[in-house]
């Protein structure tokens, strides 16, 4: 989609810092992060939000999967662990309107019900 920003960032029109792209997915780290490491890995074709993803795009899906397996190998969290998160529409706190999962990692988490 022409205005949107993630699919702007994919085709390089906007900068970003980029972890890892391959023919279908980009990787790259949050502007703003919530962890000392917070990535976002988006497929390179627009995807609104989790609840559009189509049995057609369960293969795409399948590669974010792999790309977040070599990601978090590669920067050593994989064993240590990391959280991997979708935000989804209004009350999951979407903001940017391109399918993207956040790879948080580097920290402890716990999973609490009020927390953020
Ligand atoms: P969400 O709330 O799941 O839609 O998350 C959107 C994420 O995109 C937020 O964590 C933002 O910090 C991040 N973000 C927004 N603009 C950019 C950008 N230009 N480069 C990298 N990350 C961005
Ligand atoms: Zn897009």
């Amino acid at each position: 989609m022409s205005d949107c920003i993630f699919c702007k960032i994919v085709k390089r029109e906007i900068p970003s810092e980029v972890v890892y792209e391959n023919e279908f997915i980009f990787a790259f780290k949050d502007i703003h992060p919530k962890a000392p490491i917070h990535i976002l890995v988006v497929p390179k074709k627009h995807i609104s939000t989790f609840n559009d993803i189509t049995s057609e795009d369960i293969p795409l899906y399948g590669e974010i999967i792999k790309a977040i397996q070599k990601i978090t190998k590669d920067l050593n969290i994989a064993d240590s662990g990391y959280r991997v998160l979708v935000n989804v529409n209004k009350d999951g706190g979407q903001v940017i309107y391109h399918l993207h999962v956040h790879i948080l990692g580097g920290k402890p988490f716990k999973f609490e019900e009020k927390g953020e």
